[in-house]
């Protein structure tokens, strides 16, 4: 496949939108109308992710993404798209959630406006933290980390640090986010989490 054609698909699962915050949200994966293919699985992928994001926080210390910033969780364009493998695991961590938090999280799901900027209904607002952060998607894994040549696929605060980094001669190398929408295509046509969810 050309590199154009990855690159529209890559648009296809993670095209922008900005918030008044001047951040952006992958519009993450979003339906390529094919069948389910083989494919490196999720927890292969899942440590394909934190290897590259492990290296740039190292290669980075001061890299703004972390614990205590949950902007982009904030400005979402719909609500998360997932795959089915990538709805089963969210569903357990669902489950295994208190009843009054899982219902809180259902009766948000339900109010969702179908595009946004909107706040994940899966984010504890109070914490600014994932209430399923080890079982999130993997566009939440990439976000701030991954990105596609010239498209720019990060948060203002991210694309601001990395530019002053390249300008200080260290510059950052990305995750390859055309690659990993390859690979992420095979787990099957992603569906909105209120889909999976609610009907
Ligand atoms: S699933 Fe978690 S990490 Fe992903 S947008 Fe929602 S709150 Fe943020």
């Amino acid at each position: 496949m050309g590199i154009c054609a990855y690159r529209q698909r890559f648009r296809r699962r993670y095209g922008q939108l900005p918030s008044s915050q001047g951040l952006t949200k992958p519009r993450a994966f979003a339906s390529l109308g094919g069948m389910a293919r083989s494919g490196p699985p999720l927890h292969v992928l899942d440590a394909r992710i934190q290897a590259r994001c492990d290296a740039i926080r190292e290669a980075h210390p001061a890299w703004p993404c972390g614990p205590g910033c949950d902007a982009c969780c904030r400005a979402l364009p719909h609500l998360p798209r997932i795959s089915e493998p990538e709805w089963a695991r969210l569903r357990a961590a669902i489950a295994a959630m208190p009843d009054e938090a899982r219902a809180r999280v259902e009766a948000r799901v339900r109010e969702a406006p179908p595009t946004g900027p909107l706040t994940c209904p899966l984010l504890d607002r109070d914490a600014g933290a994932c209430l399923v952060y080890g079982a999130r998607p993997l566009a939440c894994r990439t976000y701030g980390f991954y990105t596609e040549r010239d498209a720019g696929l990060h948060c203002a605060k991210v694309t601001r640090f990395a530019e002053e980094r390249a300008a200080e001669g260290a510059p950052v190398v990305w995750g390859n986010g055309e690659a990993l929408a390859a690979d992420a295509d095979a787990h099957g046509e992603p569906r909105s989490l209120a889909d999976w969810w609610l009907v």
